[in-house]
């Protein structure tokens, strides 16, 4: 007999065309940010003066008046009408990591009644959306609702299709009454800010003028795909995102052949209605393919602009999701959805570009530029050298808290990859105070000559969480569900912080031998000497590493509790305040809505466990018990022999024993923690008890369970159905 979850659908789904003929076959150029109001729809659609007026804004920063609002706004109208929008919202990006929004219509009354159509500047340029139901850690209380969007003009609106009509989405930020920070974006936005200022001020020295730094980002998205069905059938993954259950298939990913491996057609079918919908919409997908883990995938972006990144990625996941539930397939974004399995990650690809389009994190040609990457990585090394712990606290949640350290994604504990060449390089720096030499000879200008490094010729390391891979930082321990402004902003924000450090030396040793290499060099060797404790080209997923780390005395912050009192160490107040990213006030407020983001999600986590283990799990398994039960009895009756049933039988009332044992325990344990009134020793010890004892505890009985009951009876369907059949 089949599993009552048995998916006669998904055995024999065979996908079907469901792109529209506008986009089938067509080249990607044709049709590529149509529903974008980018530069070819603002050339088009604003009177020259406004345009140029607005790319000045852009450029500068600097704040937009009322009448070039006024144009932007009535063009951007007419764009989106000639689209067919209907409604408008503004598009922000809260605490809780997702993206909120509050549609209103461009309906509007003229003098006398009549409904016309309308958007004004204040329309774009703020709007007012009721901020009492967004966390904010206390920085508002509910009575006090009024939180404000504010435009930002350096990300395009763009417009959201759905079955019956379209949505013009403004990117914007979101804050208090008070100006106090209430979202993801604006922390982001500032960061790199200060990093522009200070790489620029570091650029000075090299006697470049370059009119700002920007930072170049391209994250890679993993998820995982099941069929709906299935997700109807898991409460856990309707309500938390992963399995709290589910005992590991014989065939897990020991077999490794679905990295690369040929993708399925119904999920290249849906692979292909995501990129068009993304390619409207001006994202620059560019890589599918099957990752790790069976049902794991991965969608990888083109770097570009951190704030256009930023946003891009928060549209593919929703766009991921929406695309999904149209396939009859369910989303899973959570870092973990399936215990045993690899996780999901989002790897956070990181450079820094001048205005003249210079990657300052490629080695460069001449001498001098090479001279001038190598500040610029060092920079890199000093900023995760003494805020490590910072950049392990940005990736902190409770999802991520299953990976990070698990023998598959990057540790907690931060360290940096170099790779052989690179660090070859820093060592001759060290010890020989010179650059290495291609060819053996200086040039006359007395700078020494060191290798090009050809990107192929950094060696990988999957392991590292900080990563060199050529020409850009690779940070890989953001979670897959998680936006990634907050590991971006903190990226920013240390190396701002590091670079404005070595600027100063560089400065101070300029003033007594004015020659940059000089100057440059002795300030590189105390750098390198100084960062060494955060390198590390090993294995990190070793014992030898959480052993030689904690000698080095780096920093090992297990869970999302310990990780997020980082944000209010008072090196880390000092730091984001002193750069005017994130003042005290703020970081408190962060640290708060995050720890109880975290509380929350365990205490759900708790009660989804809970109710599923006795409304379904012990119903069924008694079931079961019962059945064999009475053969035993029948057995007996007829007089055979009992013995091996009766061990039997008796092995298993022994389980469904501690099944009811185990949910008394958690449900008790869990009242207890309940009553903790200090928010962070109610998270400690909701991860301590709770999560790794009580409810692990539950889960290993139950799965135990699930591998000795009759599947026609197994209240849910188990993980060889959802990672194989779809
Ligand atoms: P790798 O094979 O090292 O992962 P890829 O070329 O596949 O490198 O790129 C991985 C990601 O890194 C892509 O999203 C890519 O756009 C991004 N990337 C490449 N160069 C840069 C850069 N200068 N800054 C930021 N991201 C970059
Ligand atoms: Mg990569």
């Amino acid at each position: 007999m089949r599993s009552p979850f048995f998916n006669e659908f998904a055995v024999t789904n065979h996908p079907e065309k469901t792109i529209k003929d506008e986009y089938y076959l067509k080249n990607i150029t044709s049709y590529y940010g149509e529903n974008v109001f980018n530069d070819e729809a603002m050339r088009r659609y604003l009177p020259y003066r406004v345009y140029e007026r607005l790319q000045k804004i852009i450029e500068t920063g600097e704040p937009i008046d009322d009448a070039t609002a006024e144009g932007v706004a009535h063009g951007m109208k007419e764009w989106a009408r000639d689209n067919g929008v209907t409604y408008y919202t503004h598009w922000f990006q809260p605490l809780t990591g997702l993206t909120a929004e509050k549609h209103d219509s461009f309906l509007s009354f003229d003098s006398i009644g009549k409904p016309i159509e309308r958007f004004s500047a204040s329309n774009l340029k703020q709007g007012e959306p009721d901020a009492s139901s967004f966390p904010s850690g206390g920085l508002r209380s509910t009575f006090e609702a009024r939180g404000y969007t504010a435009w930002d003009t350096t990300s395009p609106a763009f417009i959201v299709e759905n079955a019956n009509g379209k949505t013009l989405c403004i990117p914007t930020i979101f804050l208090s009454y008070t100006g106090d920070v209430l979202d993801k974006k604006l922390p982001l936005i500032r960061s790199a800010q200060k990093l522009s200022e200070a790489a620029v001020n570091l650029l000075k020295l090299f006697n470049k003028d370059i009119k700002w730094v920007s930072t170049t980002v391209g994250p890679e998205q993993e998820y995982f795909l099941i069929d709906k069905f299935y997700a109807n059938n898991r409460p856990d993954i309707l309500i938390t995102g992963r399995t709290l259950f589910g005992a590991l298939p014989p065939k897990g990913q020991q077999m490794e052949d679905h990295y690369f491996g040929s993708i399925k057609p119904r999920v290249l079918a849906f692979m292909q209605e995501v990129e068009v919908e993304l390619y409207k919409l001006g994202v620059p997908a560019k890589t599918r393919h099957n990752e790790v883990a069976p049902a794991q995938f991965e969608i990888a972006q083109i770097f570009e602009n951190y704030n256009l990144a930023n946003d891009h990625n928060q549209i593919v996941m929703e766009t991921l999701r929406k695309v999904a539930e149209k396939h009859n397939f369910y989303l899973l974004l959570h870092e973990k959805p399936f215990a045993g399995v690899n996780g999901s990650g989002k790897h956070n690809n990181w450079s820094m570009v001048d205005s003249n389009g210079k990657n300052l994190l490629a080695p460069g040609y001449s001498s001098l530029e090479q001279l001038e990457f190598l500040t610029f990585l060092v920079s890199v090394l000093k900023g995760v050298y003494k805020h490590g712990d910072l950049l392990r606290a940005s990736v902190a949640s409770a999802g991520n808290d299953h990976r990070l350290g698990a023998n598959e994604a990057p540790p907690a504990i931060m360290s940096v990859f170099l790779g052989n060449e690179l660090t070859k390089i820093l060592d001759h720096i060290e010890n020989n105070r010179e650059m290495l030499f291609t060819n053996k000879e200086k040039i006359d200008l007395g700078i020494p000559n060191f290798p090009l490094i050809s990107k192929d010729s950094t060696d990988r390391n999957r392991t590292s969480p900080f990563a060199f891979s050529g020409n850009k930082f690779e940070f890989r321990a953001v979670g897959s569900s998680q936006s990634i402004a907050r590991a971006n902003m903190v990226i920013n924000a240390i190396v701002a912080d590091a670079i404005i450090d070595i600027t100063e030396k560089i400065k101070q040793n300029l003033e007594k031998n004015n020659d940059i290499f000089e100057a440059v060099i002795d300030v590189l060797i105390d750098e390198i000497k100084l960062t060494k404790p955060i390198r590390f080209e090993g294995n990190n997923y070793s014992k030898e590493w959480h052993e030689e780390a904690s000698k080095r005395g780096l920093p090992n912050l297990k869970n999302t509790p310990e990780a997020l009192k980082v944000f209010v160490a008072d090196k880390n107040k000092e730091l984001l305040s002193k750069l005017g990213i994130l003042r005290e006030h703020e970081l408190e407020a962060l640290y708060t809505v995050h720890l109880e983001t975290y509380v929350k999600t365990i205490e759900i986590e708790a009660e989804t466990a809970l109710g599923i283990a006795k409304t379904q799990i012990l119903p069924s398994v008694v079931k079961y018990q019962n059945q064999l039960l009475d053969n035993l009895k029948l057995s007996k009756d007829l007089a055979f022999n009992v013995q091996t049933k009766y061990e039997y039988v008796e092995k298993y009332s022994k389980l469904v024993d501690e099944l009811i044992i185990d949910i008394d325990s958690l449900e008790e344990e869990l009242e207890k923690v309940e009553q903790i009134d200090d928010e962070q020793a109610k998270a400690e010890a909701l991860a301590e008890k709770i999560l790794n004892e009580k409810m692990a505890k539950l889960r290993k009985t139950v799965d135990t369970l699930e591998t000795l009951t009759d599947s026609t009876i197994w209240p849910l369907p188990k993980y060889n159905e959802m990672l194989f059949i779809y």
